[in-house]
């Protein structure tokens, strides 16, 4: 494996060494990056896929809203897209959105702008980028019912077009290679109103302080429903509701999150993430899946 010190290709962007991603990432844990790449633009970042040796680790973040990093940190490169990638314009009903560009700006411009549909997307709190990565939804509603298509660059530097179609969506997951890392999304809603937009907006968003912990530190939904059942429900029948390991708890107010309480080791929060799923099994014979995702060394 090349380590990056040894061989990281010229680009225009910047690259830190050992970088702390803690202050990056929503649960406020784990160790640094190696290295941190931020892309000037999408052509940097095709030149730095192309000329990087292909044995060099690349891991791309969003705003690590459904990452837990752990604490050795991620050996080799990690990407993340800066400002330069959050631009949205809209054309029509239409809206082309940066993959840095936070899915709450993206449903706020399409209100805005009189275009429903994007309306769920006001509460995820991730970047377009995460959220074509995890096919993220909520209320009924998803990425993959709005997405026309989106650009990438793939391990090799190339830029590809996935439309909707091939994107292999289903439930938080889409099936596009792990080595591609998108960089625009092409949404499509209906004309309405812009007031009536909003206030389903604002709906939604009530329903969600009422029931999840969104000001904590926290990694959203933990596990993923299985066939048929409520994570939160299995937890909570479990008798998981509370329940500590070091500094993380699983949420009281909604058992499929698990929260930091102030001094967890990203080991604490994983340790309780299988002590959940252990107890869920022992209970009910139903194996949880992680939802969310788990990177570096432990
Ligand atoms: C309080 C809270 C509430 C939440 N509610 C919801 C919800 O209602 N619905 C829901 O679906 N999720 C929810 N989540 C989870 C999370 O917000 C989503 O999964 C979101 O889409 C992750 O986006 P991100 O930018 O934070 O990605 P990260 O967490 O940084 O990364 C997630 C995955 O996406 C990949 N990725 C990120 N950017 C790119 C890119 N540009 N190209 C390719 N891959 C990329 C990463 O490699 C990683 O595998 C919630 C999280 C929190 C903390």
């Amino acid at each position: 494996m090349t380590r990056p010190c040894d061989a990281l290709p010229p680009v225009r962007g910047t690259y830190t060494h050992g970088a702390p991603l803690k202050d990056l990432v929503w649960f406020r844990v784990g160790g640094p990056a190696e290295v941190l790449f931020r892309p000037a633009d999408a052509d940097d970042l095709a030149t730095f896929l192309a000329a990087r040796p292909c044995d060099m680790a690349v891991t791309v973040i969003g705003v690590g809203s459904n990452l837990l990093v752990r604490d050795g940190g991620i050996p080799g490169v990690v990407i993340r897209l800066p400002a330069a990638f959050s631009k949205i314009i809209v054309d029509g009903t239409r809206l082309r959105a940066g993959a840095a560009a936070l899915d709450s700006a993206a449903a706020r411009t399409a209100a805005d702008a009189g275009i429903a549909g994007l309306e769920f997307l006001r509460g995820v709190p991730g970047t377009v980028g995460g959220a074509l990565r995890m096919n993220a939804g909520c209320y009924g509603s998803e990425v993959k019912d709005i997405l026309v298509e989106c650009t990438a660059i793939d391990g090799t530097g190339a830029k590809q077009i996935w439309t909707s179609a091939q994107m292999g969506f289903s439930y938080r997951h889409c099936a596009v290679p792990d080595d591609v890392i998108f960089v625009e999304a092409l949404f499509e809603g209906m004309r309405d109103e812009p007031a009536a937009v909003r206030a389903r907006m604002e709906q939604l968003l009530g329903r969600r302080e009422g029931s999840q912990p969104v000001r904590s530190k926290t990694g959203g939904s933990t596990f993923k429903n299985p066939p048929g059942h409520k994570a939160w429900q299995l937890i909570s029948d479990a008798g998981c509701r509370g329940l500590k390991v070091g500094g993380a708890q699983v949420s009281e107010m909604h058992s499929n999150f698990l929260i930091n309480t102030g001094d967890a080791r990203a080991a604490d929060i994983e340790a309780l993430g299988e002590e959940v799923r252990a107890r869920v099994k022992a209970k009910f014979g139903i194996v949880l899946e992680w939802e969310i995702r788990r990177v570096g060394v432990p």
